[in-house]
């Protein structure tokens, strides 16, 4: 079951695998249903490296204090002395977890975060060959002070920017390239680490994402501020529209002091404010996000409010 995908020798000083769950974890039912079913032992079995048991969680079930549990557990492996962690996740929301770690862990630990797409159980199951090729990432010298890195189907992915693309293809994400593993790791991309400081993501001011559409109205944004959001991330058309009723509840949530953010439903589209609707969205207070996608948009937003940071400064560094 779990097959060798990168040569033992090439793992590297005392590394943790900390599992969360996700398809990396999952056994196949009678009712053909993927559940997570096998801990950090059984992933890691046969390798000569530290297990720690966090989450069994598909991670459509994560919640933001589970962010705690995970960098507490990080913490934990980096003051017991390892040299590099492995978090084991799931795919679905693993560009949200990797980023509030990133925008969270401090020091030169490196921190890899993989999974799979294809079950544990599978006669070809990619976690095995991506979990030790996430190994090999935490155990080099290179990685050292690079913070969180993605490491998936050999390719080495920074957090900031990186998006699931795929739900069967094994590549799985998009996003910029740090380096590969192939038979030995390479670590050659320039890579961004944006940090926030030590935060407390159950305590994070709430934060949701509401979609624009043809069509669409103010209902969806009035509904996320009256359960208490503090911000909001636009999924808007194009470059960064909407219709008339959205921008006016824009305006009113802006003006009331609500945090908004435009990002895009275009995949790998750019947003700024140079039609009508952007551009009234903008002159009442809400910020473009130039680049990133509204998970990560979110991610980013609910860190610069936990930090008491100006949200425009944050976006406007790291969006
Ligand atoms: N539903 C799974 C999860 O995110 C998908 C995966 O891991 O690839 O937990």
């Amino acid at each position: 079951m779990f097959a060798v995908g990168v040569r033992d020798d090439l793992i590297m000083g005392r590394l943790t695998v900390i599992a969360t769950g996700g398809t990396i974890s999952t056994g196949t039912g009678a009712d053909g249903v993927h559940r997570p079913s096998y801990g950090a032992a059984d992933l890691a079995a046969g390798l000569d490296v530290d297990v720690v048991d966090v989450l069994a969680l598909d991670s459509s079930q994560l919640v933001p204090a589970d962010w705690d549990r995970i960098g507490g557990a990080v913490r934990a492996a980096i003051d017991g002395g390892a040299d590099g962690v492995v978090v084991t996740h799931g795919t679905d929301t693993m560009e949200e977890s990797a980023l509030w770690l990133e925008l969270t862990h401090a020091g030169d630990v490196p921190v890899v975060l993989t999974g799979a797409m294809r079950s544990a159980d599978a006669p070809d199951a990619d976690g095995p060959a991506n979990l030790r090729a996430a190994l090999a990432v935490a155990g080099h010298p290179a990685a050292r002070g690079l913070g969180v890195l993605l490491c998936f189907a050999g390719r080495v992915l920074q957090p900031l920017g990186v998006t699931k693309v795929a739900t069967n293809d094994l590549s799985g994400f998009a996003g910029e390239l740090i380096g590969t593993v192939n038979g030995g790791v390479t670590l050659a991309g320039t890579k961004t680490r944006p940090q926030l400081g030590d935060l407390n993501a159950a305590q994070a001011p709430r934060v949701d994402i509401v979609a624009a559409y043809l069509g669409s109205d103010g209902v969806a944004l009035d509904a996320c501020v009256a359960a208490g959001a503090r911000g909001v991330v636009l999924e808007a058309l194009g470059s960064g529209n909407a219709g008339d009723a959205v921008v006016e509840a824009v305006g009113r949530h802006c003006r009331a002091g609500v945090a908004v953010a435009v990002s895009t439903r275009v995949p790998g589209g750019r947003v700024g404010a140079s039609y009508g609707p952007g551009h009234e969205m903008v002159s009442a207070g809400a910020v473009m996000v130039p680049r990133l996608r509204p998970p990560q948009a979110r991610v980013l937003m609910m860190a610069a409010l936990a930090a008491k940071l100006p949200v425009g400064d944050v976006i406007a560094r790291w969006g």
